[in-house]
This record gives structure tokens, C-alpha cells and sequence, in this order.
């Protein structure tokens, strides 16, 4: 069977690293290194030698990059100490004085502030558009956009975008289009298949998977995009750590049942959550009230195990209650490993090009691997002290 008929299941387990290099060891080795000696002058006078300094590249690294740019069918790639950090590298990259960014409005928080706090003061103009924009996204684009930046489905609301429709809308400009896609993590959705020029992943979620590393990944479509991002790499100075990098690799062996068991179970409670009379609105592409549902199937071959609920209108007091009430669910950032979670999204201090305006308070639900009637049980103990509270 040539590599090439495999499913990526199989060349994630069997394709990125042969176990013979290593007199059968199954696992690549953990490199941990600065220093890699060179063959000769010759080599270290090149200033394309792969192997030259541990903050570069280093066997460790080569393996992780080279398994995430197969999933994601891309060119090459670069690593960085978490998500945020590669993502930040990966603007400056491709932004100086003067050029201009079409941010989505639905933005992971921090790339936000990182536009508001440090893009603006280099004079860098950023809109932040309609994750719905679809097309349309031409009317926005101007002399001197350079980078138009996607996330789909976007955090805390999870609108899906139209990657395809912008994407060719980008081409004709010849603008760079970058996509967060932290949420598929390399499985759910191929932003370069679509179009994309740059996918960015934060590894920390679901390709870590188990809550105890954090990591960063951005794949290329193609040579000129990577010695772009490779350049602003080394620039910087990102790198990542070898028992991270090595965690990746690890994850990256049981992502597909992973994610797949993840989806699941966060279809099985969105569908609870939607029947609740203690939840107003369910936010979770899967479900068929969601409206970016058709589009989510067409471009999506699956989802993971977070998702928002809307609670009915209460005091702050109530949904502290609620918060605090549960036992499973642990108040806490990140997301994508085996721990439930809830995090408070307060999304109406940060939209702008639709502005959020419903009545009640938002929490996103990471849903893990504990047993679902449990959580059920937590949560509907969570939802009685809500009401009780709130009356
Ligand atoms: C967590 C997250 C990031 C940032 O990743 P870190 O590894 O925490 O820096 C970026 N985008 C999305 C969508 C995320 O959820």
C-alpha cells in the first residue's frame, strides 16, 4: 500500500517517523539541544543549512512540523512556545507601517488586544469584519490591505466563515489570507484545501490533548508564504521547547479518536442543553438551530467538544452562582483535553462589527471525557442554584 492511498489516521501513526532509524524504538527520540555541530565550513557558511542551531531546528521539531504540515497538506512550517506567539509572528510577518488588516470581529481575544495594543501603535490599520461577511468581504478591502485574518468557527459564538468565498476574494487582490483553525486542529477542517495561504493552530488544545504543555503551529501553502513566516520566525526568535514538541507528536497519534469521541459527546449535550429551560440558546455548529449549520457541513467533516450557552437574564449574582456551583466542570482558560471546563464570555466589551447585545450571561462549555450523565447531573445541579439564586 503506497503512502499516498493511506488515510491520514494511519500516516499520522506509521508516517512520520520509521522506527527503524532508531533500532525499532517506536517513538521518535526526544532531541534536546542547542547546539548541532556542523559537517563542515562549507555548511556553516550557509545560510540555508537546516540544521544549525537548536532555536532553528532540531530533529524533534522536523518530526512535529512535518506531521502537522501532512495533515494540513501544506509546504512547511514553523513552531512557536503556544499559540499566541505564533500567531503574533505571523502578522508581523506579513504587516509593516502603513498596510492595512481585515481582522474578524469573532477573533480569539488576545489577537484582538494584539491588533489594539501593538499593531495600531506601528501603524498598522486594522477592521474588524462580520465573521459572516462571505464575499462581501470585497467592499472592505482597500489600496493597502495586505492580510485578511479568519477563525472559523470563530471563539465564543463559533460563526463559521466562508473560507472559499474569501479566500478568492483575497486572490484578486492579492492579499495573504490566514486562518485560525485551533478549533479543527488539523482534522475538522483544511484551511489550505480552501484556500488559505497560512493555517495557525494553537497545539496547546486538542493536539496536546491532555492539558499540560503549550504549543504552536503555522503551515504554509506554498515555499514563498513559508520563507515569510520562517523569516519573521528567526527574526523574533519563536521556538518551542523539545518535551512540547514531543507532547505534539504524542497528541497527534490520537487526535482522529480524540476529536471524534469529543464531537460526540458535545453533540449528545448540545442537544440536552437546547431542550433546557435553564438555557436560552445553544451555540454549537453541529446543531441544526445553529446558523452557520449548512455551511458547517459543507466545509466540516466533524466537531469538537466545546460549545456556549446563553443563559436565561439574571444577576451577576445568580451566574456566579451557577459558576461556582458546579464540580465537574472547572472554571478555567484553554480547552481540548480531558477535563471539563466552563470560562465566562464576556464578548460584549470586544465585538464591534456586530455587536452583541443579548440579554443574559454567555459561558462556553469545554466538554470532556468524564462520564456524560455525570456531567448532566453536575450541570443540572449548577442550573437549580442558578434559579434559586435568581429569583
Ligand atoms: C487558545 C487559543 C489560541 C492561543 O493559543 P495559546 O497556545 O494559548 O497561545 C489561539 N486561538 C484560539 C482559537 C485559541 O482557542
Amino acid at each position: 500500500m503506497s503512502k499516498k492511498d493511506q488515510k491520514e489516521e494511519t500516516r499520522m501513526i506509521h508516517g512520520v517517523h520509521n522506527p527503524r532509524d532508531h533500532h525499532g524504538v517506536v517513538n521518535p527520540p526526544i532531541t534536546r539541544t542547542s547546539t548541532l555541530i556542523y559537517p563542515s565550513l562549507k555548511d556553516f557558511e550557509d545560510p540555508t543549512f537546516k540544521y544549525d542551531y537548536g532555536r532553528h531546528m532540531t530533529p524533534t521539531m522536523d518530526v512535529f512540523i512535518k506531521a502537522v504540515t501532512e495533515l494540513e497538506n501544506g509546504y512547511d512550517g514553523i513552531v512557536g512556545p503556544c499559540g499566541l506567539a505564533v500567531i503574533t509572528t505571523s502578522l508581523l510577518g506579513f504587516l509593516k507601517t502603513g498596510d492595512h488588516l481585515l481582522m474578524v470581529d469573532s477573533t480569539y481575544y488576545p489577537v484582538r488586544r494584539f491588533c489594539e495594543q501593538m499593531l495600531k501603535s506601528m501603524g498598522i490599520e486594522v477592521t474588524y469584519y462580520d465573521p459572516r461577511i462571505g464575499a462581501n468581504i470585497e467592499e472592505l478591502i482597500q489600496d493597502n490591505t495586505r492580510v485578511i485574518y479568519m477563525e472559523t468557527p470563530g471563539s465564543a459564538t463559533f460563526d463559521v466563515q466562508d473560507v472559499p468565498a474569501i479566500t478568492k476574494a483575497a486572490k484578486d487582490h492579492n492579499i495573504v489570507t490566514m486562518v485560525d483553525s485551533t478549533w479543527s486542529s488539523g482534522v475538522l477542517f483544511k484551511p489550505l484545501d480552501h484556500g488559505a495561504d497560512i493555517s495557525l493552530i494553537s497545539c496547546t488544545k486538542y493536539i496536546n490533548g491532555y492539558a499540560d504543555g503549550m504549543l504552536g503551529v503555522g503551515i504554509a501553502k506554498d515555499e514563498n508564504k513559508f520563507r515569510r513566516l520562517k523569516k519573521a520566525s528567526k527574526n523574533i526568535g519563536l521556538s518551542a521547547g523539545s518535551e512540547e514538541l514531543n507532547l505534539g507528536i504524542r497528541g497527534l497519534k490520537t487526535i482522529h479518536i480524540r476529536m471524534k469521541e469529543a464531537g460526540e459527546r458535545a453533540l449528545e449535550m448540545a442537544q440536552w442543553l437546547e431542550e433546557h429551560d435553564d438555557v436560552q440558546r445553544v451555540f454549537h455548529p453541529a446543531l441544526m438551530s445553529h446558523p452557520d449549520h449548512e455551511l458547517w457541513k459543507r466545509d466540516f467533516s466533524g466537531c469538537n467538544g466545546l460549545m456556549s450557552i446563553l443563559l436565561p437574564p439574571s444577576t451577576k449574582d445568580a451566574f456566579r452562582t451557577f459558576i461556582e456551583s458546579s464540580e465537574l466542570f472547572g472554571l478555567g482558560d484553554s480547552w481540548g483535553a480531558f477535563e471539563s471546563l466552563m470560562q465566562p464570555q464576556y464578548i460584549d466589551k470586544t465585538r464591534t462589527a456586530v455587536p452583541w447585545k443579548e440579554d443574559g450571561y454567555l459561558v462556553r462549555l469545554q466538554i470532556g471525557f468524564e462520564d456524560i450523565e455525570d456531567l448532566k447531573q453536575d450541570l443540572e445541579r449548577a442550573f437549580k442554584a442558578f434559579r434559586e439564586a435568581n429569583t
